[in-house]
């Protein structure tokens, strides 16, 4: 197949993310991808600072994950997990409890980050259905978060760019405070607290679970809060009888220089999901952590069990690469290594500030966020960063990288002085 057929195929016949089939943006045929570099086709590398949305950590076509993968497959690529076991699984589990919170000691394996947001807002519905406390069904969650494509994920993405307005009259409609307005790194003032403390006031009998993003809301808007609202935001939940449950989807496996972002605060939520970096990128898979009180709770209520198996359940290859994902992840190093990101990231990002179209820049973590005054024209920059050999997808107004750890200072600043270069005016 030609390049030229093969484009032809695709924009005739395959949906990409969020992409018109009557005018589709434009697509760029890859041919492989090896550490932080993505080969096109027609054989030009891109320097990589998406990790293809936060799931890359280690880069590319990784020779442990590879020899992970390999081995798995010569035993088994996948077998039902209803009355089996297997030690792909139990191995990782064991070891994501090991550097989860102590509380946290029962795991669900799904198959992609918003089936664990499923997952999670189910058990918050049993968990008080169990009890016999009827009405609990709605979610408090804060603007500008995502969590997910599915039908009660997006009931919590955010209400203006999320898909509500297409979708109400069918969508769940769930309680909305504001984003936190107290900044990462910023003093704490105590009324920020405010929005959330009235909702649970007037609606705590309805609502089941406070669902956020910890510290770092991500697709819905690239926002760094202050730990602090964590620490109120349990107090509150467990005041007004409400679960908390934190998406750590994308914050997790040392994205935001913690390993996991409850780190910042301290604060242990009932419920927790995993998933992107669980595998390095490799396969989809996530996983939803619980304590046993909520996990025993669900389980002595009428159904006698958690609602829910999916058929890729605990998926033995995925398994298998997460395990050898997280070892990689711990022996790496990775926490100096998001430190010097970090640092690299604030350095050569801030000449963007004095730009006249530029809004703020923000960095945390291996996280480097460029918010433009308006939205970007996703075609034409995306069109510019390939020219200039990086690969980086802005969306709406803002433009960030968040690369692979193992990248390299010149690589990284060839990712910043392109970026630089293709939104300066
Ligand atoms: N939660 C968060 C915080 C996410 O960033 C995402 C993915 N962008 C999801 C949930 C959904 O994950 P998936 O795309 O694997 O379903």
């Amino acid at each position: 197949m030609t390049t030229e057929e093969l484009l032809q195929y695709d924009k005739e016949h395959i949906w990409h993310p969020y992409t018109s089939t009557i005018d589709p943006l434009p697509v760029y045929p890859v041919d492989g991808a090896e550490g932080v570099e993505i080969i096109l086709k027609d054989g030009r590398r891109l320097i990589d600072g998406m990790s293809s949305w936060w799931a890359a950590v280690h880069g590319y076509n990784h020779p442990v994950l590879n020899a992970a993968a390999k081995k798995q497959l010569e035993k088994m690529s996948h077998i039902m997990f209803g009355g089996i076991t297997h030690e792909p699984a139990v191995e990782l589990a064991e070891k994501l409890l090991g550097i989860l919170p102590p509380e946290l000691e029962k795991i669900f394996f799904a198959d992609s980050g918003s089936v664990a947001v499923e997952v999670a807002m189910k058990m918050a519905i049993q968990y008080w259905q169990s009890q016999g406390k009827s009405g609990k069904y709605g979610f408090a969650t804060i603007r500008s978060g995502y969590h997910g494509d599915t039908w009660h994920a997006m009931s919590v993405c955010d209400p203006v760019t999320g898909m509500h307005g297409i979708f109400s009259g069918s969508l769940p409609v769930q309680y909305f405070i504001p984003q936190p307005s107290v900044k990462f790194g910023e003093e704490w003032d105590e009324k920020a607290m405010r929005p959330l403390t009235d909702l649970l006031e007037q609606h705590a009998g309805d609502i089941a679970a406070l669902i956020l993003e910890p510290i770092v809301q991500g697709a819905g808007g690239m926002y760094f809060y202050s730990p602090t609202f964590l620490v109120r935001a349990k107090e509150l939940c467990k005041q007004y009888d409400v679960l908390f449950i934190f998406d750590e989807i994308a914050t997790g496996f040392g994205r935001t220089g913690k390993l996991f972002a409850w780190e910042h605060a301290n604060v242990v939520p009932d419920i927790m999901c995993i998933g992107k970096a669980l595998t390095g990128g490799y396969l989809t898979l996530s996983a939803t952590l619980t304590t046993k009180q909520v996990a025993d709770t669900i389980c002595s209520g009428e159904a006698g069990c958690f609602m829910h198996g999916p058929t890729f359940m605990g998926n033995p290859l995925a398994c298998a690469i997460a395990s050898a994902s997280v070892s990689l992840l711990l022996e790496s190093g990775w926490q100096e290594k998001v430190k010097a990101i970090e640092a690299q990231l604030q350095q050569e990002l801030a000449p963007a500030r004095s730009y006249s179209n530029v809004k703020e820049v923000r960095v945390l973590g291996a996280i480097g966020v460029i918010e433009m005054k308006e939205p970007v024209d996703m075609a034409v920059l995306q069109r510019r960063f390939v020219e200039e050999g990086i690969w980086v997808r802005p969306f709406g107004k803002l433009v960030y990288l968040m690369p692979p750890f193992v990248i390299r200072p010149e690589q990284l600043s060839r990712l910043t002085k392109g970026v630089l270069k293709c939104i300066g005016n």
